[in-house]
């Protein structure tokens, strides 16, 4: 396995109007004949709250202490995943795009950076369809911002957001994601193609049912040239407590129980086998492995 890294020289006036710490760290390895590339979309601001509300808080406080993460304020990284080869410029889920966050919705010039334009890109393969991951889907002008990919989804997920229902059984908190999510599909619907557990969607790319961040996850299983990396998305959602807790219930788990199996399941095999993985919300671009720690596992980031 080869990893390069390199901090890419921000210029864009944008991000230094905003008074935002331009990030555009970018991970890279080969795998088989193709690159895995990780692309920054900027970062999310939440509050803690989001993320820890359910977590046995007597044992949370000094596990954060120990790892150094904010109870308060949560910056996680948004790293979206750009697979290239011969025949294809595939992206894992597109970013936030400009009307979720501002310190989100950087992918175009981050992607322009690596050479990739948006018309480009072939496919964009969806983990699930939260804001920061299908947002993207439209440029500043609402309109389609990578034009000519085919777009595949996994078909739970999709019949989740495509769901009229959907608005009022998701709760309160979430509305604007259903609302947003349902917007984009219907879009774009003649591009959408649908895939289940276990299917090839693309050569070497294999879906893996990874239900419970939303009800139908899906996370891949990237197979060439004898190597394997497996892009996890949101499934492993952030690189301390997911790691060292993983079967804490997490506020940011739509059904926080069958999410705490999966990632339990995953990181099991992951550290097991020592497979590389890329999580969208991960440190250090978001590329490196599970190795276990006390009880639980770490994030090594790939160097
Ligand atoms: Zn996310």
């Amino acid at each position: 396995m080869r990893v390069t890294r390199r901090t890419l020289l921000a210029t864009a006036a944008a991000s230094v109007a905003a008074g935002l710490v331009p990030r555009r760290l970018v991970a890279e390895m080969a795998l088989g004949d193709g690159t895995l590339t990780t692309v920054s979309d900027g970062h999310l601001v939440l509050p803690g709250d989001f993320l820890f509300a359910p977590m046995p808080q007597d044992a949370l406080m000094p596990l954060l202490a120990e790892l150094d993460v904010s109870r308060d304020t949560l910056e996680p990284p948004c790293n979206v995943t750009l697979w290239r080869d011969a025949e294809a410029t595939v992206l894992f889920d597109c970013g936030a795009g400009g009307e979720f966050m501002p310190s989100a919705g950087r992918l175009l010039e981050n992607l322009d950076a690596v050479g990739v334009a948006p018309e480009d890109v072939t496919h964009i393969v969806f983990t699930h369809a939260h804001p920061d991951h299908i947002w993207g889907l439209l440029d500043d002008f609402g309109d389609p911002a990578f034009p000519d990919a085919q777009l595949l989804m996994g078909a739970t997920e999709h019949a989740y957001w495509t769901d009229p229902a959907t608005v009022d059984t998701i709760g309160e908190a979430r509305a604007a994601f259903a609302v947003g999510a349902a917007r984009r599909l219907e879009m774009v619907a003649d591009r959408v193609a649908l895939f289940n557990d276990g299917d090839e969607v693309l050569p070497g790319i294999a879906a893996v049912a990874s239900f419970g961040h939303t009800p139908g996850h899906m996370a891949f299983s990237l197979a060439r040239g004898g190597t394997g990396a497996m892009v996890v998305g949101d499934a492993i959602g952030n690189g301390h407590v997911a790691f060292a807790r993983p079967g804490w219930l997490s506020g940011a788990d739509q059904d926080p129980e069958a999410a705490a199996e999966t990632r339990q399941a995953l990181l099991s095999q992951l550290a097991d086998s020592g497979t590389p993985l890329v999580g969208f919300h991960l440190p250090g671009g978001g590329i490196g492995r599970a190795v276990p720690a006390d009880g639980g596992y770490r994030f090594e980031v790939a160097s």
